[in-house]
């Protein structure tokens, strides 16, 4: 084919996919963005709703881009982080499996001159140049606060299903919930545990425990996410009790807003991937142009006692009167979440 032909070839190759590793001048000057997400089984907001929306927001700011996705195994997010390293990403976002694992990854990739940031998850003790995410105890504070409104002033057993104990999140979203729900003096909390790596079918399991355990006797549900309210909401239906024991939930998954439609669920937390996305893809550029990102202040990290540069967005509470707040902020669409009888 000659050359020219070749020359051609290459051209089209290297302009029709973002994601090729090839070191185009124009990928080198403007950088080029890695973002390692956790896993699929946590919930399901980082494949159906962060991964649409980092796609579109680095293409619309035409920034090559690779996207993966660590399957809830660290040593796989590890050696994700190394394949992108060789492919020259400049900016490298993670959300954490754990704290350990992801300080290791930035420590390296900071050895070799890229900026990271936490996505989401605060790596404690880690040397991310930004963390973006959004407010989690307010996340707690907007869930404890709507299962006192679904239980009422009434005497109430409460559980807490928290999320994973290696997840700083999961410690703040338990915070602020506990924060509104210790000082109602007529609830009392009758069982709390974390649910390993936010996995939905042991928090099933831990959670028919203390449904025996409390001989069925729970009136309200700390669900931290979606999937974890979701598996209590089945065992609930076992025991012909959905609907009647309020259950919280987060990240107003498809699932989780047809269960708050249904009335199996007390209420969700929306968390908009788009705005997430947007103030991750704007300090991603920032960087790669060589200024400073904007931020809306600073979080601590207590272990590697050091101010994290941060941008904190505001979660928003939602109950079956403001599902449609969702469905036109573009988080879920019509057709998905109205697919039974509502
Ligand atoms: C995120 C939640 C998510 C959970 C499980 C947390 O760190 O903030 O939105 O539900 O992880 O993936």
């Amino acid at each position: 084919i000659g050359a020219l032909g070749v020359a051609l070839a290459l051209t089209a190759c290297g302009s029709s996919d973002d994601n090729a590793s090839g070191g185009s001048s124009t990928a080198a000057s403007k950088g080029k963005i890695g973002v390692i997400l956790p896993d699929t089984k946590s919930s399901a907001r980082w494949e159906s709703s962060d991964r649409p929306a980092l796609e579109k927001a680095f293409k619309d700011a035409g920034i090559p881009a690779v996207i993966d996705n660590a399957q809830g195994d660290a040593t796989k997010m590890q050696t994700i982080a190394d394949q992108m390293l060789t492919q020259g990403v400049t900016v490298l976002a993670i959300v954490n499996l754990d704290s350990d694992s992801g300080a290791a990854i930035e420590a390296k990739a900071k050895k070799q001159g890229v900026a990271t940031i936490d996505y989401d998850r605060l790596t404690l003790g880690g040397s991310a140049d930004y963390y973006v995410s959004f407010d989690n105890s307010k996340v707690g504070t907007l869930q404890g606060e709507a299962l006192a409104k679904c239980l009422g002033d009434k005497p109430a057993n409460i559980v807490y299903l928290n999320g994973s104990p290696t997840d700083n999140n999961a410690t703040l979203f338990a915070a602020g919930a506990h924060k509104v729900l210790d000082a109602k003096t007529e609830y009392k909390q009758v069982a709390e545990q974390a649910v390993p790596k936010w996995d939905n079918l042991q928090a099933g399991t831990i959670f028919e425990q203390m449904f025996t355990q409390q001989k069925g006797k729970i009136d309200g549900v700390l669900a931290a996410n979606d999937g974890l309210g979701n598996a209590a909401i089945a065992i609930l239906k076992k025991n012909h009790l959905e609907g009647k024991v309020p259950v919280t939930g987060q990240d107003a998954t498809v699932q989780g807003l047809q269960n708050v439609l249904d009335g199996s669920q007390c209420m969700t937390v929306y968390k908009s991937a788009k705005e997430e996305v947007g103030a991750l893809a704007d300090l991603a550029i920032a960087i790669t142009k060589g200024q400073k990102g904007t931020t809306t202040g600073t979080v601590h990290d207590d272990t590697g006692n050091r101010d994290v540069p941060s941008v904190l967005l505001d979660p928003k509470s939602i109950t079956a009167d403001s599902v449609k707040d969702v469905v036109s902020d573009g988080g879920a669409s019509a057709a998905e979440v109205c697919t039974g009888a509502y």
